[in-house]
């Protein structure tokens, strides 16, 4: 195990642990490791169940035949769950990592899908594990084109970060030498087939500013003593991740830096612990611990610590330091300017495409590729070049239709044999992963009036899309239809989902960083400026959306954040 760090802090009485880490899934599950492995005794809080690797994958080598419903939501189902049966791949065989709406509401003062999973590892069981850095461009751009605050932080200060992340987790991936989009730390991509190629030439051909490369996704193509030492084993490509991987091929909380930090024998993990708020003492002028309710027992417990990680994802994370009421902090932890709650952004993710593409008869593909090619952003870098701020990621794909359309649920016979054996025609889709404008009037606040099964006030949504939002969905749409065009695509057709917010799963901020207090909550090592003893590294803390898959950009923050917390307890200020 890699440097140890021993803080002294004699024998601690009961309930009293060096750090707090409320959450434990993608963000907690990285606060714990880093903390862990610098030798804190780590109390790791968890709202949900228990869940063990492999043991705890109930449906991960099942056979679609040995699902009752073949995999699909039943009606039931559906009806009782309308809201989270929206999420991104659920199924019959991974609704037991995703919450039921009616134990968990909340008020939707505008509508907002609010896409949960409460259980230890939370959300990396069943993400989507694209993971492309930052540029220097996204942190500049709210801030050079006025539509943000300056981040206290830009490109340099996390690349090393990404780095440490990226070799512990595992991230396939090309490095291609893109401005937009910069390399990381590489194991060997996944391919692309012989349509995505096609289409990635004709880009190259058309456009000398617009790169579609392989995907960067958390899976492990080759795997390295590192992850051996987890206990991960390479990607079988069942493209069967969100049910977990027995294999460990993508990278959870519960495959990889949960065990990794148990190993220490500094992590406690306490699941069944609602998090109701954290606790400050002014006389100390620091908060002193967390105020839990045991979802089992109903019963309130206090648990106490030096530092604190808040990392509930980015809403939840809000919820609780609106909650952390005091004289001190009537309006919820640290808000001493009102802005907690505020700025809440998220990705536009309402625009698709999909065409036809005709030939490539005499090819295939084989495996399931768990991945997706990425076109990296090319709107909005240098200079605003179109009538909207931001840029957006396009991801897509190409694939065959299985018996194309020779209609083989009416065919028989001979005509049946033929359909079956015709291995179908090609498509394309790519859609839009797109920047939005953090605003003062998007924000989540609590109920006065509503409270959860635990006394907890709900959480009101206040979010929207702008103007902005639709002229990039239009530009996208453009756009994409004349690359397709270009690489000789037929039939294309657009699709503007109107989704409400949240469906994305990427929501951000209301608990910003920022260099100014007056105007942001955190401060660039993501403590709050007004109580230096808790630290923010989810979601919640960020000042922009950027166009890239959020959560490595969590992980780094965290590792980075967490390393800075245990040199400043060294040196006594903490
Ligand atoms: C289908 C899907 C696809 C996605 N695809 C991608 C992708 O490709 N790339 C990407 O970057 N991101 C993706 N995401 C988003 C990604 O999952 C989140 O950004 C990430 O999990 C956030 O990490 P987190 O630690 O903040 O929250 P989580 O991973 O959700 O963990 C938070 C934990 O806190 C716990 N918790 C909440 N409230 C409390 C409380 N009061 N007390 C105690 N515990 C609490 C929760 O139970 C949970 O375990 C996807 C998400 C989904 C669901």
């Amino acid at each position: 195990m890699p440097h140890a760090v021993s803080i002294k802090t004699g024998t601690l009485p009961e309930n009293t642990f060096d750090a707090i880490v409320i959450g434990s899934g993608i963000s907690g599950g990285w606060a714990a490791k880093e903390l862990c492995e610098a030798g804190l005794k780590t109390l790791v809080l968890e709202r949900g169940r228990e869940v063990q690797h492999v043991k705890d994958y109930p449906t991960a080598t099942l056979n679609p035949w040995e699902l009752p419903h073949r995999s699909r939501l039943t009606s039931q189902f559906l009806q009782d769950n309308p809201l989270i049966s929206k999420a991104a791949g659920i199924g019959e065989d991974n609704a037991h990592f995703f919450i039921k709406d009616k134990d968990h509401p909340y008020v939707q003062e505008k509508p907002f899908d609010w896409i949960r999973g409460y259980q230890v590892g939370g959300k990396s069981l069943t993400w989507g594990r694209a993971t492309q850095r930052w540029s220097h461009y996204e942190f500049t751009a709210p801030h050079r084109y006025g539509y943000g605050i300056e981040w206290p932080i830009g490109y340099d200060d996390v690349a090393p970060w990404y780095s440490h992340v990226e070799k512990f987790i595992g991230i396939c991936g090309n490095k291609d030498g893109i401005d937009a989009m910069p390399d990381g730390e590489f194991l060997p991509p996944f391919d692309l087939n012989c349509v995505e190629s096609h289409i990635q030439k004709s880009i190259r051909t058309n456009y000398s500013d617009r790169h579609l490369v392989h995907a960067r996704w958390a899976h492990l193509t080759q795997p390295q003593d590192i992850h051996l030492q987890q206990g991960r084993g390479k990607c079988q490509a069942r493209n069967l991740c969100m049910r977990g991987c027995p294999f460990g091929g993508y990278f959870s909380s519960v495959s990889s830096t949960l065990p990794w930090a148990q190993r220490t024998g500094n992590l406690t993990v306490r699941p069944h612990s609602v998090v109701h708020s954290v606790l400050f003492d002014e006389q100390k002028d620091k908060a002193t611990g967390v105020l839990i309710i045991d979802s089992e027992s109903g019963k309130a417990v206090e648990y106490y610590a030096r530092i604190i990680f808040v990392n509930a994802s980015a809403l939840n994370t809000n919820l609780i330091l609106l909650n952390s009421t005091s004289s001190r902090f009537a309006h919820g932890l640290g808000n001493d300017n009102g802005l907690l709650g505020k700025f809440v952004a998220f990705h536009n993710y309402r625009a698709s495409i999909g065409a036809d593409v005709p030939g490539f008869q005499d090819q295939y593909y084989s495996g399931r590729n768990p991945t997706e090619p990425i076109l990296a952003n090319y709107r909005n870098l240098k200079k605003i070049d179109t009538d909207y701020v931001g840029g957006f990621t396009s991801f897509m794909g190409a694939y065959r239709t299985p018996y194309g359309s020779n209609k083989i649920e009416t065919a028989c016979g001979e005509e049946l044999k033929q359909a079956m054996q015709y291995p179908g025609d090609w498509h394309m889709y790519m859609y839009l992963q797109g920047e939005t404008i953090p605003k003062e009037k998007n924000h989540v606040r609590l109920s006065n009036t509503e409270k959860d099964a635990w006394g907890i006030p709900l959480l009101v949504t206040s979010v929207d899309y702008d103007d902005n939002d639709e002229r990039m969905i239009k530009d996208f749409l453009e756009q994409s239809s004349e690359m397709m065009e270009k690489a000789g695509c037929k039939n294309i057709r657009w699709n503007d989902s109107h989704q409400a917010p949240g469906l994305d799963i990427h929501e951000m901020g209301g608990c910003r960083m920022g260099k100014d207090p007056r105007t942001s909550l955190l401060n660039k090592f993501n403590q709050l400026h007004a109580c230096k003893n808790v630290f923010v590294t989810d979601g919640a803390c960020m000042t922009s959306t950027g166009n890239q898959s959020p959560s490595i950009l969590y992980m780094a923050l965290t590792a980075r954040a967490a390393n800075f917390a245990v040199a400043a307890m060294k040196r006594g200020e903490l």
